[in-house]
């Protein structure tokens, strides 16, 4: 990746930065924020990159197809952002609802764990941890907002690691790591997934969640209004996906866009062997909303089993390192 540019000079249609580089007003993301250009895929490295949407400032590996927003903020906006328009607020009040999609997520991983401990990836406020900690030796989190950390600590008494992954260093190797809805924030999701790969145990288990942007049914049949007319639905956006803003309209900021097809490669590429590729069900909804979710799951459920394609809004992937690694 190149260094962060500033944008500084806006003529007509173009913004040209303080290295004199100019580009289309259109990719310049919103506000005078600080912008990096990814030079090769998040995914397998290739340095063949197109613009597929560049209204949105959006990316695709030509071999891998992977699709990534580029120009984006630099980490340190990104920082600044979360810093700014922090989400834990909504975690706690939607407290019972979060209870049980927790729950949901460590029944799903019972089946296939390791015995012995867990490290859980951005962990947040711990409530994941909590659910989970009967089912295993030691738990374990990191986390990189410290108003979280202490949340987690205060509400749940749980010992959360301060800092990125890889900044991290650990005493001991783990049996099973979660990165739930973790690899779609973070500027280097290969850096990421090597790292886990790194601080498993052989044998170990990997259990991953993201958004499934690009193949969801809900957002193309919006899309599909939208094209027919419909205002509420009408967009410039040719894959559904909005470009990145920091002004606090979007709450969270995603930099990578997976399809099962390159969040199953990322894994391979570290050396993990997939064992699991189904539906994360991720929704926190109550009430009608929450009802018209679960039927969608239960759908997807059905369409993943008879066809193979996962065309709910969230991935669930479990991973092993093999023991001969
Ligand atoms: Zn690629």
């Amino acid at each position: 990746m190149s260094g962060p540019s500033v944008w500084a000079l806006v003529t007509g249609t173009s913004a040209v930065d303080l290295r004199g580089v100019s580009r289309p007003l259109s990719l310049v993301l919103e506000g005078i924020v600080q912008t990096e250009v990814v030079q090769h895929c998040l995914v397998c490295g290739c340095t063949e990159l197109e613009v597929v949407d560049k209204d949105n400032a959006l990316n695709s590996c030509r071999s891998c197809k992977f699709v990534f927003d580029s120009p984006r903020p630099t980490v340190e906006e990104l920082i600044t952002f979360y810093s700014k328009f922090g989400q834990y607020d909504d975690w706690l009040e939607a407290g019972e609802a979060r209870d049980r999609l927790w729950v949901t997520r460590v029944q799903k991983m019972l089946p296939t764990r390791r015995r012995g401990n867990l490290l859980d990836v951005g962990t947040g406020i711990g409530q994941f941890l909590h659910h989970a900690k009967p089912y295993f030796d030691d738990v374990y989190g990191t986390e990189v907002s410290s108003s979280a950390i202490e949340i987690a600590r205060s509400r749940y008494g749980l010992d959360v690691f301060e800092g990125k992954l890889e900044d991290l260093q650990f005493k001991q190797k783990f049996d099973n790591i979660t990165v739930f809805h973790v690899l779609e924030h973070v500027p280097d999701p290969r850096q990421l997934v090597d790292h886990c790969f790194e601080l498993l145990n052989p044998a170990g288990m990997l259990y991953i969640a993201v958004p499934n942007e690009l193949r969801s049914a809900l957002r193309a049949t919006k899309d599909r209004l939208g094209r027919l007319g419909i205002p509420r639905y009408r967009s410039t956006q040719r894959l559904g996906i909005p470009r990145i803003r920091l002004d606090g309209s979007m709450g969270e900021i995603h930099l990578s866009h997976f399809r099962e097809e390159s969040l199953q490669l990322l894994l391979q590429r570290a050396g993990f062997v997939v064992v699991e590729a189904g539906l994360d069900p991720y929704s926190v909804a109550t009430g009608h909303r929450g009802l018209i979710d679960k039927s969608l799951l239960r759908v997807g459920n059905v369409v993943k089993r008879v066809t193979g394609v996962n065309i709910y809004d969230a991935i669930w992937m479990a991973a092993v390192k093999p023991v001969t690694s």
